[in-house]
């Protein structure tokens, strides 16, 4: 495991923001992309409100959490700054009604059960918000997510929910230190978003790749990496804590 030191000034925040800025910027002009077409998500789970907001100063406009508690919670302490709040974690259909409420985007959506939730308090809330859906790549048990053969028949129910604006796929890569393996899993992921083109031609982005591994992902296609530890430094909790008997 790779151990990233924590940010704890502006300044700090700043050189780690620029420093997976050019990784990424490196990773697409590798692969012959334009660096503007893989946007940052900073994920920001665990830290607390006083170091986000020294995040935030030193230029994060929009953050990612896993879980919708500590999301909400954060959303209305930091009511006062400009940030968009992508929710990335699992959602409960008991809890559709917080993300409806605060979120700018889900990027977790695998089930209709979920997509109507929203859908209904959307409609209540006059929203609307931005969805990706969330594919199980690696075939692991503990990953969320729907399972690729799945995906063609839930995008054919999604139009009913016009609240909805689906954008795209998001996966999770198998943890694993064998990058060919890694990489197989955005593989697969870009090609069921290329599939899904020939029907939506909306559904033009990627979610994928994270602090070990966003340099792969954007090679294989990346249209959002989802960076949080290498932003923010190592988080004290293991991965299990936040994918079920996963990690
Ligand atoms: C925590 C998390 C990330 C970021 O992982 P890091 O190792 O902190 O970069 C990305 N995606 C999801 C869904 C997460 O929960």
């Amino acid at each position: 495991m790779t151990s990233y030191p924590p940010a704890q000034t502006v300044e700090e925040f700043a050189a780690n923001l620029a420093a997976v800025r050019a990784r990424i910027d490196a990773a697409a002009a590798r692969v012959g992309r334009a660096p503007s077409d893989v946007r940052l998500l900073p994920v920001s789970k665990t830290v607390p409100q006083e170091r986000l907001r020294l995040a935030v100063a030193a230029g994060c406009r929009e953050l990612g959490e896993n879980k919708v508690q500590e999301a909400k919670r954060k959303s209305q302490e930091m009511a006062d700054l400009d940030v968009a709040w992508a929710v990335i974690g699992h959602l409960q259909t008991n809890k559709a009604k917080d993300v409806a409420a605060f979120a700018a985007e889900f990027q977790a959506l695998d089930s209709v059960r979920v997509a109507e939730a929203l859908d209904r308090r959307l409609q209540l809330e006059g929203r609307s918000l931005d969805v990706y859906v969330q594919v199980n790549t690696s075939a692991e048990e503990s990953k969320y997510g729907l399972a690729p053969d799945a995906v063609p028949g839930f995008l054919r129910e999604l139009p009913a929910f016009t609240a909805l604006r689906v954008r795209g796929f998001m996966t999770l890569a198998e943890f694993s230190s064998d990058e060919a393996r890694v990489r197989e899993c955005f593989r697969r992921l870009r090609g069921i978003r290329d599939r899904a083109l020939d029907v939506d031609p909306g559904l033009t982005e990627l979610s994928m790749g994270m602090s070990g591994d966003y340099e792969v992902a954007i090679e294989e296609g990346a249209t959002c990496v989802r960076v949080g530890q290498a932003i923010f430094g190592s988080r004290a909790l293991p991965d299990s804590h936040y994918w079920p008997s996963g990690g």
